[in-house]
């Protein structure tokens, strides 16, 4: 890769870094977009749920084109014990229209949502890894990657490359985070016929229902969630680092406690499990949010902290903070 200039270098593919590419291409600059994977999403996770208002702002009606699976219309909030279990539900066919989030696949939606960035004329630069920042004094000036002769120089770089940020350890605001600031989130995706879905989650096609659990994790602090896809259900827990520390337990111990349950058990019975993975979820909220902005660079999304972490939503604040 020649040595190049451009306005603003992006490090991070995710709802952060292509939001941040796709305002500032849009604008008329010169904009690089760098992810490590083959293409951006390839390996990132969420549960998860996708909300509409941040990325309406940016792209009207993106629903009609973007790859999502279900449009949520039942919303149920499951209070467990070891046995039984209270529900909240709130349901209401007026939600999908027009719709006010929907269940997602990672790969699917951040490699459409890049590919916006791409059209309105970033250049993307895949399987690519930023190893380190570029300074001249104490001004960011570009960013050095894995390939040979990849150094990229530009006016500002913007830092969104998730919840373990190595930019951001490196520009000293983004330390280790603690054990009580991030959770660990474990997911499945377990594969179940849409017949099967629609028929046990009472769903008319295309609507979706998500499902958000408290307690009965092992007497941890963490949230459960399952979620329906088109053709397959995502379920999970965040439960947080320092208690799953002190309890000595794994966190994906605590998803097959918790999918034994016998509520829960009903919901998934008969499926297959088809993928499993996990990442960490930043937890500390505002009083853990790094400076967002120095000499040359700015942070958002994961990187810089910005979930809420009542319910785990991060890429509605990824996509604002971009
Ligand atoms: C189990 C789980 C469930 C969740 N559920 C939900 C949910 O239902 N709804 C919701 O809104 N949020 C949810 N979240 C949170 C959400 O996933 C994050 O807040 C969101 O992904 C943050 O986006 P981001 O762009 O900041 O970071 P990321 O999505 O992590 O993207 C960072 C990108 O940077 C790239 N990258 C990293 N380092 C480098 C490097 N050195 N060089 C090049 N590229 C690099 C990565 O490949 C990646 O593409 C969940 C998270 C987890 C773990």
């Amino acid at each position: 890769m020649a040595e190049e200039r451009f306005d603003c270098v992006v490090v991070g593919g995710g709802p952060a870094g292509a939001a941040a590419a796709y305002t500032m291409a849009k604008a008329g600059l010169k904009v690089a977009l760098i992810d490590r994977g083959e293409f951006p999403g390839a390996k990132n996770v969420f549960g998860g749920v996708l909300f509409r208002s941040q990325l309406e702002d940016m792209l009207p009606e993106f629903w009609k084109e973007a790859p999502l699976e279900r449009s949520i219309v039942e919303e149920r909030l499951m209070l467990l014990d070891e046995q039984g279990m209270v529900t909240l539900s709130h349901r209401n066919p007026g939600f999908a229209d027009p719709p006010n989030s929907w269940s997602a696949m990672r790969s699917h939606f951040d490699a459409w949502f890049a590919s916006k960035a791409e059209k309105a004329g970033a250049v993307p630069v895949y399987q690519t890894v930023v190893t380190e920042l570029l300074r001249e004094g104490d001004r960011v000036v570009g960013v050095r990657t894995d390939r040979q002769d990849g150094d990229l120089y530009a006016d500002m770089v913007i830092v969104a490359d998730g919840v373990n940020s190595l930019l951001g350890k490196a520009l000293g605001v983004h330390r280790e985070w603690q054990p009580d600031e991030v959770s660990l989130g474990v997911k499945e995706i377990i594969h179940m016929p849409k017949s099967v879905i629609e028929s046990r989650f009472n769903l008319e096609s295309n609507e979706g229902a998500s499902i958000e659990f408290l307690g009965d994790t092992l007497g941890m602090t963490g949230l459960g969630f399952l979620y329906t896809n088109k053709e397959s259900i995502s379920i999970g827990v965040g439960i947080m680092v320092n208690d799953l520390q002190k309890a000595k337990i794994k966190p994906y111990a605590v998803l097959d406690h918790v999918k034994q349950h016998p509520y829960i058990r009903k919901l998934i019975a008969g499926g297959e499990m088809e993928e499993y993975s996990a990442h960490l979820i930043p937890e500390g909220g505002f009083h853990s949010m790094p400076a967002l902005a120095g000499n040359g660079w700015m942070i958002c999304g994961d990187a810089a902290q910005m979930v809420n972490a009542v319910n785990g939503e991060g890429t509605n604040l990824a996509i604002l903070s971009g």
